[in-house]
């Protein structure tokens, strides 16, 4: 395989010596004249030394890079790349375990593979690229899963219709690309607790599975607590919070969400009277309760996609986290979360902390989390760190 070549201008080469995998356009020097969105580049120094190999995208992250040592990148490259992916999450307990079936194999720069994600829902593999260069390897990848997961995978769903970049015209669907799982649901099982995933309709691949060990925590501490799950999607803290609570209420902004987290509470737990959700905007919500609860999870959507919106972001971290902190009960327990990538943990924390001292409460860090193993945060790739937790004591 002959790959294209494109070399580094004087002095831009140090981010890719220390590993990180992206390529900015305005370190380029020569080569990307004839490139196609999704091309296999070969990239060097001004100097003419190797560097690394990856995707090529016309945008301001130009290369997107597997590998930083030179290589052919065939079905048998990928094959390892996979293969070490699975690895990974068997050495760490989560592929195989008898009592969760939802785990992400493939976490893009977390596992070397920049613009690449895939979920796993108990036999279906659902598929997310990011970059060209991986959506045309789709049909490769899906072939090569049921091997690589021992055939746990025996079905693979692409959905990258909203994550392609839409300037490359590719025309994505959505759908089945091989296997013979006809629905678009399954039932899950995380941590002995049934969810229904809807990949096809859900946000993101259909769950978030990133807060897995955060849900986990909210049930270490729910015991007879009124429990508020803000931003409660498919209701993933309130099951998990169902175990021990007096109490819990899921409110979301979406009807769809609300119904899905009515479904999987009954799905656990029955018709419980302990639960009940509000279809309602977070803000009007938490500024019109009452001083009622003593547990209150806050997972809002990403409030900054880009940097540009990075102030009002952490604004908007400020004002939600000052209503919680305003209301919730003496003695109570705020879990809070920003999934925004470009909001680092010193910005999230500082601008809770402004939100504390507004409220003028005393307030103490009980844990400051993350995201689980099979996110796993790329050393040398600052940004794949996203979500962040504070979990905080509020007397
Ligand atoms: N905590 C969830 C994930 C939350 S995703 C889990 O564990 O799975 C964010 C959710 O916030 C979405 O379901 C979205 O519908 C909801 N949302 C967005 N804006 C909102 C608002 N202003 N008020 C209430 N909910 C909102």
């Amino acid at each position: 395989m002959t790959l294209s070549k494109i070399t580094l201008k004087k002095g831009k080469d140090q981010s890719v010596r220390r590993y990180h995998p992206w390529i900015f356009s305005g370190a380029i020097a020569t080569g990307p004249g004839t490139l196609k969105e999704g091309d296999v580049v070969e990239v060097f120094a001004s100097d003419g030394t190797y560097l690394a190999t990856g995707h090529w995208s016309p945008g301001s992250i130009a290369v997107r890079i597997f590998s930083f040592s030179r290589c052919e990148p065939d079905r048998e490259f990928f094959r390892k790349k996979l293969t070490d992916a699975m690895q990974y999450r068997i050495n760490t307990g989560l592929a195989g375990s008898s009592d969760t079936d939802v785990w992400r194999l493939v976490h893009g720069e977390g596992d070397g593979l920049p613009g690449l994600v895939i979920d796993i829902y108990g036999s279906m593999a659902v598929m997310q690229a990011h970059s060209a260069g991986f959506w045309h390897l789709r049909g490769m990848l899906a072939e090569l899963l049921p091997g690589i997961t021992g055939n746990i995978v025996t079905s693979v769903y692409d959905k990258s219709e909203g994550t392609l970049p839409y300037m490359a015209k590719l025309g994505p669907v959505n759908g089945l690309i091989s296997g013979s799982i006809s629905q678009n649901n399954a039932l899950v099982t995380e941590n002995g607790f049934k969810f229904r995933v809807d990949w096809e309709k859900g946000q993101k691949t259909g769950f978030f599975i990133d807060q897995r060990d955060n849900r986990n925590l909210v049930r270490q501490y729910s015991s007879g607590r009124n429990v508020l799950n803000m931003f409660g999607y498919t209701g993933g803290f309130s099951v998990y919070a169902m175990s021990n609570a007096a109490r819990v209420h899921t409110v979301d902004s979406s009807e769809t969400a609300t119904a899905l987290a009515d479904e999987n509470v009954i799905l656990n737990f029955g018709n419980d009277g302990r639960h009940k959700s509000f279809t309602a905007d977070a803000f009007t919500f938490l500024a019109g309760m009452k001083s009622e609860y003593d547990l209150i999870v806050l997972d809002p959507p990403a409030f900054a996609k880009h940097q540009t919106a990075l102030s009002q972001a952490l604004q908007g971290y400020r004002r939600l986290n000052a209503l919680a902190l305003k209301k919730i009960k003496p003695g109570g327990l705020l879990f809070t979360y920003s999934c925004s990538q470009v909001v680092s943990r010193e910005d999230f924390r500082r601008s809770v902390f402004v939100a504390a001292a507004n409220t003028g409460r005393n307030v103490r860090i009980l844990h400051q989390t993350g995201q689980p193993p099979d996110h796993p945060v790329n050393i040398y790739h600052p940004e794949s760190e996203y979500l962040k937790g504070l979990v905080l004591y509020v007397e």
